[in-house]
């Protein structure tokens, strides 16, 4: 067995066996290289997992298990797209009287007449009933003109306003 060995090793196997080593070395680096630009990327604790990723491929086993499930540029996207869609669905909102879909400066539900809105004695602005000071050009709701005031104090409430609809 001991005189075989010197046989075997032959130039040409001593050469693959080198090269196989050298691939094996440089894969390990770019490997650690890979978990802590990826960890950084992720945000994190990136620091934690580049001294994960030393141990030699178990750690990138171990760091492709258990990263951060996403990039931090990409959770940061995700939710300035959900404050964008909760915004759009703020702008459109349904008639509370029938269910009919309006946008939010529709004063009138196009379908069953029902009030969604105040104007503003002033610039004649849709108000959104809730508020108390018209947005646009800063005067009080119901400042000026009674009738005008009377409408917008019941449809501060839901209730007042539908019975005044079915009245109508
Ligand atoms: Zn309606
Ligand atoms: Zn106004």
């Amino acid at each position: 067995m001991s005189e075989l060995l010197p046989q075997l090793w032959t130039p040409e196997l001593q050469m693959a066996f080198t090269v196989v080593i050298v691939l094996v070395v440089v894969l390990y680096v770019l490997s650690v290289i890979w978990v802590a630009r990826d960890a950084y990327l992720r945000g994190g604790a990136w620091y934690v997992w580049i001294i994960i990723a030393l141990v030699p491929f178990i750690g990138v086993i171990a760091y492709c298990l258990l990263r951060p499930p996403l990039l931090q540029i990409d959770r940061d996207e995700q939710e300035l797209e959900i404050a964008i869609k909760q915004r759009e669905l703020m702008k459109y909102g349904e008639c509370a009287n029938c269910g009919y879909p309006v946008e939010s400066d529709y004063v009138l539900c196009p379908n069953c007449h029902q009030r969604l809105k105040n104007l503003c004695n002033v610039c004649n602005h849709a108000l959104d009933p809730t508020w108390t000071v018209c947005p646009y050009c800063a005067t009080p709701v119901g400042a000026r003109g009674s009738a005008r005031g009377a409408v917008s104090r019941s449809a501060r409430t839901a209730q007042p306003q539908q019975a005044a609809s079915r009245q109508r």
